[in-house]
């Protein structure tokens, strides 16, 4: 790689109002990369936070530290995104600020992409501090998106982990809108590998999840990864098609043996809720498709930046 200042490693940092972790933070990362031979930078995205996190920023004074700073909040997803298309070095990593993923690990990381890994993933193997509803559900998400899915996403991991340059590259050239990152993270294919860690809770501050958060991402991560509910929508109409026509020969051949005396309002009722039920059912499947068509369409930028400077340079401006 030519152009990038020599810089071996970047980390990307995505802030949405972290200002209480942020100093931690910093000091924890900072000591790690002392470890850590060649050099660094450490780009912090701050998705547009209403508390101090930018001030808090510009406060480090560190010369490796680039703070990109979005017109507004865009989501975590894109906050990543942002970070990865102004990271320079040879491997970049991506980390959560509230210190739920340790900057301890990015030793090993560069371990195993030394090695010749092009994705070096950091896979929890246990998840302190979050209840018992979040990790059945999550269990359950991973176990159907795997089951719907031809790409392989691994189970028990977030989005930190070790990206090779040109993993990197591959992932710059996803520009859909709907960003469900450890699927896209999957999908460029390369060698990858994990790493196994604790999972702490959150040193500070609030998550910013909740579970309605929670569904919606599941179902971004059904529709982005795999058609299948469309199928599954039309094999539902076959069934109920052959259904319907072996239960009609049968009311033939009932009504021309015994006659037909006024009879059968409760089938009735049930059949046509039935049917009204499954169709509206599968309009609303289309509709979530057709929704994200409509978004993907329309080809925007997927982020502005309001500014993209090293948090010394206010200094020197005045
Ligand atoms: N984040 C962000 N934009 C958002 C929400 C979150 O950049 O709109 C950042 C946040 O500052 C943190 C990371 O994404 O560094 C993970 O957020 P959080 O801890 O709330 O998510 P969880 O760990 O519960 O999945
Ligand atoms: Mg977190």
């Amino acid at each position: 790689m030519s152009n990038n200042d020599g810089i071996i490693l970047s980390i990307v940092v995505p802030a949405y109002n972290e200002e209480e972790v942020l100093p931690e933070f910093h000091k924890r990362l900072t000591s790690v990369l002392e470890k850590v031979e060649g050099a660094c930078e450490i780009l912090y995205v701050n998705d547009g936070s209403s508390d101090r996190t930018l001030e808090v920023l510009n406060d480090f004074k560190d010369p490796r530290v680039w703070i990109i700073d979005l017109s507004r909040n865009f989501g975590k997803e894109i906050a990543l995104s942002a970070g990865l298309d102004h990271a320079r070095g040879e491997a970049v990593v991506v980390i959560d600020a509230d210190l739920q993923d340790p900057p301890e690990l990015i030793p090993k990381f560069i371990e195993k992409w030394q090695e010749g890994y092009d994705v070096v993933y950091a896979r929890r193997t246990a998840r302190d501090g979050e209840t018992f509803i979040k990790k059945a559900t999550a269990k359950l998400f991973y176990r159907f998106i795997q089951g719907v899915s031809r790409v392989k996403i691994p189970e028990d991991t977030g989005d930190y982990r070790l990206l090779s340059r040109r993993a990197v590259e591959a992932l710059k050239q996803l520009r859909e809108t709907h960003r469900f990152m450890k699927g896209l993270f999957a999908w460029i294919g390369y060698p990858q590998i994990a790493v196994n860690y604790r999972r702490d809770p959150r040193f500070a501050g609030s998550t910013k999840w909740n579970y309605w958060h929670l569904w919606n991402f599941a179902i971004e991560g059904i529709t982005s990864f795999t058609i299948n509910p469309l199928k599954i929508a039309s094999y539902l109409g076959l069934m109920t098609s052959i259904g319907a026509f072996t239960y009609a020969l049968f009311v033939i051949y009932k009504t021309l043996a015994f006659g037909e005396p006024v009879q059968g309002y409760p089938t009735l009722m049930v059949v046509v809720l039935f049917l009204g039920g499954v169709q509206l059912m599968s309009l609303g499947v289309i509709g979530e498709y057709l929704g994200r068509m409509f978004n993907e369409t329309k080809h925007r930028p997927l982020y502005f930046v309001n500014s993209f400077n090293p948090s010394t340079s206010h200094d020197e401006s005045d």
